[in-house]
């Protein structure tokens, strides 16, 4: 499949039946698998056969679309898992143990945010916070010797900053540690970080991916092209014997392209157990089979949305990097040469009041806690997510009380922006 182009892998990558084998990617709705001898089945266990031993582990319907997902991100290998909360704390706790210190993109999405500032320092894990718009002498001065791994997101969920990949990627591997990129927002169709040199990919496929608002889930993928041998005093977990399947050293075992994918499920899954159902990898596929024909439309409408806010005297400024005086405008030209995704948001002259009249009045946008969904969404951040913040710590964080997020799905254009017009026109 490798030499197909994106859309082709979209619909066909991942699973190729046989003989008589069913078209559709089978759901495997078995805990369990059988095998004749207790020597075949204690050759899992040591990790000296491959094969489906256990559904907490791996099951053959998340790995079809795990496969795709790796081809999608152009990766050696890929895992689901139940949440792209999930993915991400495995991602990082795979490589980064107690003792240990990330590099964050402070411009990431809320939930990353408390993982890494609340939930992670209680496992003595640190983090820094640096700009995703930082100098390189700022970044570089954010490094300290225990530092595992650098993190950041493609474009951010809220604020839609687009990430330098090549700066953040150039800046982790001169100290000798992977850049780790969320790529929810714009999807292996609009952008491959491994290419710009990310090391390690991860999804909340949740959005996108999905695209219907169905199912919840995770993924995680490997480039297979960080050394973790040559750094490997930085690496234990990857490089010096695991205790728990006789001293095999994930490194050795599974070379450059296995190890991070194969410790993270034969060691995190099997203790964590955070793994996507397969009917949810079912459903995740059917996203998948569309996903780059989708993501045309939501580009499409995310621009017109956003030109057509732009222009309107009740609005203050759009968020949006396809827009020509973005910030963000020449990064995402390099970046996202197609688009970014469909996510824009606007902050309304009138405060929260407008904000909170202008959504009221929305006909076809609904009002939900989601983003990247099939049907045009939106969200006052600060009468939801941010709702414990006050006036003045609403505009520290970027999210001015009259912001609104809108999520442009999946409609016609034209009967979006006349839905904006009617519910400006209800503003005082
Ligand atoms: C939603 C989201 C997450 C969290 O994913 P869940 O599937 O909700 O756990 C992580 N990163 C980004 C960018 C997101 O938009």
């Amino acid at each position: 499949m490798s030499d197909y182009r994106i859309d082709t892998k979209c619909v066909q990558a991942g699973y190729t039946p046989g003989n008589g084998e069913p078209r559709q990617v089978p759901i495997v709705q078995s805990t369990t698998f059988k095998y004749a001898t207790s020597e075949a089945m204690g050759k899992l266990f040591d990790l000296e056969a491959t094969g489906y031993f256990y559904s907490r582990l791996q099951n053959p319907t998340n790995d079809y679309v795990a496969a795709k997902i790796a081809e999608l991100e152009g990766g050696s290998a890929a895992m689901l898992t139940s949440s792209g909360q999930a993915a991400i704390f495995m991602a990082l706790f795979n490589i980064c143990e107690s003792g240990g210190h990330i590099v964050s993109s402070s411009s990431i999405y809320g939930g990353t945010y408390n993982l890494l500032s609340v939930t992670m320092a209680k496992m003595d894990i640190d983090v820094t916070f640096v700009s995703p718009d930082c100098t390189e002498e700022e970044l570089d001065a954010a490094f300290r010797d225990n530092t595992k791994l650098v993190y950041g997101e493609t474009i951010a969920n809220p604020a839609l900053t687009v990430l330098d990949i090549e700066k953040f990627a150039e800046a982790a591997h001169s100290h000798g540690v992977p850049l780790i990129v969320d790529n929810t927002f714009p999807t292996p169709v609009n952008c491959r970080p491994i290419e710009w040199g990310a090391d390690i990919v991860v999804h909340s496929t949740t959005k996108y991916m999905d695209g219907h608002g169905a199912a919840v889930g995770g993924a995680i993928v490997d480039s297979g092209k960080f050394d973790w041998m040559a750094h490997a005093e930085k690496f234990p977990g990857l490089c010096t014997p695991d205790d728990s399947y006789h001293g095999i050293v994930y490194a050795e075992k599974f070379g450059i392209g296995g190890a991070y994918i194969t410790k993270c499920t034969v060691q995190l899954m099997r203790d964590l157990g955070c793994i996507q159902s397969p009917q949810n990898a079912y459903l995740l596929n059917l996203g998948l089979e569309s996903l780059h024909v989708r993501m045309l439309r939501h580009v499409e409408n995310g621009q017109a949305v956003a030109e057509y806010l732009q222009k309107h005297p009740k609005v203050a400024y759009v968020n949006y990097s396809g827009l020509p005086d973005s910030p963000y405008y020449e990064r995402a030209q390099k970046y996202l040469p197609n688009g970014g995704c469909g996510v824009v948001s606007f902050e309304l002259k009138g405060g929260r009041s407008a904000a909170e009249l202008f959504m009221k009045n929305l006909k076809l946008a609904s009002i939900v806690t989601h983003v990247a969904d099939a049907r045009t969404c939106c969200l006052n951040p600060a009468s939801s997510t941010h709702r414990q913040l006050n006036e003045e710590q609403l505009i520290a964080a970027g999210v001015p009380a009259g912001l609104v997020r809108m999520s442009c799905g999946l409609e016609d254009k034209r009967d979006l922006i006349a839905d904006l017009e009617q519910a400006l026109a209800a503003i005082e």
